[in-house]
């Protein structure tokens, strides 16, 4: 049987880009089409995460000039992971495999070759992982390596320097769709599922057009999901921090009685000070950890739905 693949591509205010990346992607599907990898009924699923620009527009009428080109929007802009997901979500049960790619052209699409031919090779989950971030600038570099050494530290499982540029195959999705968190962190819930999984390494190139979307700010905040929908261990911290410093204090006092009764009168107020200050701040830093957990099981309880879509370019009747 021919591999249907299906190529999800979220995206948000991408009118300068789309144009350009749209016909390279066609290109590459086209050539993995002759070379026999997948069959010709795979197609280019674009989902507008609620552009306030042409995007859509732009994404109907690709979809009118080539049966290939298929789209669909969501109500208003989620973010990317929940775009990724609502494509994920659509092509599941119409596709064998699903390659999720950002639109901006960072990417090297050629890469997608070497995920089609590992799936063939009975791989269900290849991720697409950066060999180098040259052309990202320092501070990017800097900040998102350290994201992963940090995550990994706090007990996240994700594979190094891969984002969100990978192939699932249907039937790790159908198990995926069982993973109903409202908190969505992909690169860290997909390795959850299991199957046999593999990398593919590619460079990260420059953006086509337009500018990133993930200023320092949304960067960690997706740093905090991350952490904070994969592991519990910031709070494990917490509460071992917490019985360091007991025994710490036991210890003081215990000093301070015996210097007491031994003549020595403790002197001096910058200590206590110093303590005070201290303490306070950790304590400060404790509630504000144990807050975003209840945070996030305040979101998790209300079971909202995680995309909507409002519309698709093709009939889903049919
Ligand atoms: N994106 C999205 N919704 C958002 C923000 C971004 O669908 O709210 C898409 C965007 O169009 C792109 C991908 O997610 O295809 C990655 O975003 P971007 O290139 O801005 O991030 P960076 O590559 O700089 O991390
Ligand atoms: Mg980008």
């Amino acid at each position: 049987m021919e591999t249907r693949l299906c190529m999800v591509i979220p995206c948000y205010n991408e009118e300068e880009v789309l144009p350009t990346t749209s016909k390279m992607f066609l290109d590459e599907l086209h050539l993995l089409v002759k070379k026999g990898k997948i069959s010709d009924e795979s197609r280019i699923m674009f989902v507008n995460d609620g552009s306030k620009d042409t995007t859509w527009e732009i994404i109907k009428s690709l979809s009118k000039e080539d049966e290939h080109f298929i789209g669909i929007t969501q109500s208003r802009n989620r973010g990317h992971q929940n775009a990724v997901l609502a494509g994920l979500m659509e092509a599941k049960d119409m596709f064998d495999i699903t390659i999720s790619i950002d639109c901006d052209g960072q990417d090297d699409i050629t890469a997608m070759e070497g995920m089609v031919d590992a799936y063939h090779d009975g791989c269900e989950v290849v991720y697409g992982v950066r060999s180098s971030r040259d052309t990202d600038t320092f501070f990017k570099r800097t900040t998102a390596q350290g994201f992963y050494k940090f995550l990994n530290m706090m007990g996240a499982e994700v594979v190094y320097n891969h984002a969100d540029y990978r192939l699932i195959s249907a039937r790790v999705l159908e198990e995926f769709a069982n993973f109903k968190e409202v908190n969505l962190f992909l690169r860290g819930m997909i390795p959850l599922v299991g199957f046999k999984s593999t990398s593919v390494y590619y460079e990260r190139h420059e953006r086509i057009a337009g500018e990133s979307h993930y200023p320092l700010s949304k960067m960690l905040s997706l740093a905090f999901d991350g952490i904070t929908s994969l592991s519990v261990k910031p709070i494990r911290i917490i509460t071992w921090f917490g019985l360091l410093v007991s025994l710490l204090s036991f210890i003081g006092v215990i000093w301070a009685v015996i210097s007491n009764l031994t003549g020595h009168t403790v002197t001096g107020w910058s200590s206590t000070l110093a303590i005070m200050c201290f303490l306070g701040g950790v304590q400060l830093v404790s509630l504000g950890v144990i807050g975003e957990y209840i945070g996030k099981i305040y979101m998790e309880v209300k079971h909202r739905p995680r995309y909507i879509i409002s519309e698709r370019t093709w009939n889903k009747e049919k």
